[in-house]
């Protein structure tokens, strides 16, 4: 498999460390708001990479961190704490937000089919560690302490901005924050950080009484799950000039060993162009999505378009992926009630589909072009009824197995106010039937033809009414 890897701006072949094994992070949410659906594209790709890995057999250890302390409102050591900001407003005790919040984050996650990462380490349930590292790099002299806080001093590790070199220019940095004369260097990073007087989170340390700073956080959770060297490392586009070059840094400059072979970085979902966040104000919650659409198809819009291409939301983005989930489950449906299909056309589709769509996801995990060969299937295997009843059942479960992948569930269909087009049909073969038996043929008739237009065919046999798409 390909794999765009950020660190050397190619897509380069992906070989894990271990034969057939996978040590993955992904950055996590920082759990003081409900997630908006720009997260939940992200956390969709990550669940598609592992599913596919697992698919094609690998051994995938996932871990996913929430944030429930030390993100600041600015990213780079300035503002408040994003959850105590909050607590405070909701005049609730931060860690009573931040059960709420990891509850919802699952409800809304299950909701999508986001499977779950094997570990979610908390930030406050690995502080210990983290005052370990930060031991280790000031005993290393990478770190230095001003009056309680330690900062990582990026002059001491050469390879510092490696991941995105441009952006760390001095003038870049001086100009978006106010230059902290604690640091030594406008780039130096908090990894420790001493709590004022009054701060609500904060845990004895050697340095008096503080709390970790949020790029630390990520650096101990994964290394202390997955090892000193993870095979892939992801996050949103937004991590890859700040938030993971100081990942890099502070984990390397301690072991003296590579961190991460593979670096994936996943595009902003936008509105009108620009990023959705919580921050602008522009953002819609995926709950909220939940009360228009069937979380199936926004899961299927989430990933219908490629991780690393950006993609603008609208409402119409999502209908027009109502459309083809509704194509694939009346495929489905049309494939159960079928008796049979043309064998030879049917087995080469089989053959074909999975071929076309282990090249796309193997392409950098293009889940455009899966889906492509997913719809080209159904496609045909709509013309393909016919005999050889055991192969439309292969085909079936493979539709299912594919989609899976791509984390659509084509067995949940009880989600309310969604009505499967196949169970329509279904009702209007009944009602049709019904009035043929009372005479009212006239009436049946202009049925079958006003199903025609729409491009749904019924066919009257000894044993039944069937229906398929019109060929
Ligand atoms: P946060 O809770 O803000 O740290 O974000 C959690 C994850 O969602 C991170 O991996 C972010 O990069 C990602 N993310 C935030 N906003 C967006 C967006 N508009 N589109 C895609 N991913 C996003
Ligand atoms: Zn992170």
């Amino acid at each position: 498999m390909q794999l765009y890897n950020s660190l050397t701006r190619k897509k380069e072949e992906f070989i894990p460390i271990e034969k057939k094994k996978v040590r993955f992070y992904s950055c996590g949410q920082t759990v003081y708001e409900d997630a908006h659906i720009g997260n939940a594209r992200t956390y969709s790709y990550w669940d598609v990479l592992v599913r596919y890995l697992r698919w094609r057999g690998y051994d995938v250890f996932w871990v996913q961190n929430f944030t429930d302390v030390g993100h600041l409102t600015d990213d780079a050591d300035t503002g408040e704490d994003k959850i105590i900001k909050t607590a405070i407003a909701k005049d609730i005790q931060p860690m009573v937000l931040v059960e709420k919040q990891i509850r919802k984050f699952y409800e809304d996650m299950d909701k999508l089919n986001i499977q779950r990462a094997d570990i979610y380490p908390r930030a406050t349930g690995e502080i210990p560690e983290m005052i370990e590292f930060v031991k280790d790099l000031l005993a290393k002299e990478y770190a230095y302490e001003v009056n309680g806080t330690i900062y990582f001093d990026v002059t001491k590790f050469s390879n510092y901005g490696e991941l995105s070199p441009t952006t760390y220019s001095e003038e870049t940095v001086g100009a978006r924050i106010a230059v902290n004369p604690e640091k030594k260097d406008p780039r130096d990073f908090a990894l420790w950080i001493k709590a004022p007087e009054g701060h609500l989170m904060k845990w004895p340390s050697p340095w008096g009484m503080g709390y970790p700073g949020w790029h630390l956080e990520c650096s101990v959770m994964s290394q202390k799950y997955l090892g000193t060297t993870l095979d892939i490392h992801a996050g949103g586009i937004d991590h890859l000039h700040l938030h993971h070059p100081n990942e890099i840094a502070q984990s390397e400059a301690r072991t003296g060993q590579k961190f991460v072979n593979y670096w994936i970085h996943a595009a902003f979902l936008t509105v009108n162009g620009e990023r959705m966040g919580k921050s602008k104000g522009n953002f819609i919650l995926v709950r909220d999505l939940f009360k228009e659409f069937d979380p199936m198809v926004i899961r299927l819009f989430l990933v219908n378009s490629h991780y690393r291409k950006s993609v603008d939301f609208n409402n119409d983005a999502i209908s027009q992926n109502q459309v083809l989930l509704d194509r694939i489950r009346t495929s489905l449906a049309a494939l159960k009630q079928a008796n049979g299909g043309k064998e030879k056309v049917l087995r080469e589709s089989i053959t074909r589909v999975t071929t076309d769509f282990i090249q796309a996801m193997d392409d950098d995990l293009n889940t455009v072009g899966a889906i492509q060969a997913i719809m080209q299937f159904v496609k045909s295997v709509n013309n393909a009824f016919d005999n050889e009843r055991h192969l439309l059942a292969e085909a079936s479960d493979l539709i299912v197995t594919l989609m899976g992948i791509l984390g659509i569930d084509l067995h949940i269909t009880d989600v309310q106010g969604v009505i499967p087009l196949h169970s329509l049909i279904s009702l209007i073969i009944v009602l049709r039937n019904d009035l043929r038996n009372i005479k009212q043929f006239k009436l049946a008739d202009e049925i079958r033809s006003k199903l025609i237009d729409i491009g749904i065919q019924l066919e009257d046999k000894p044993e039944g009414t069937i229906w398929k798409f019109k060929s």
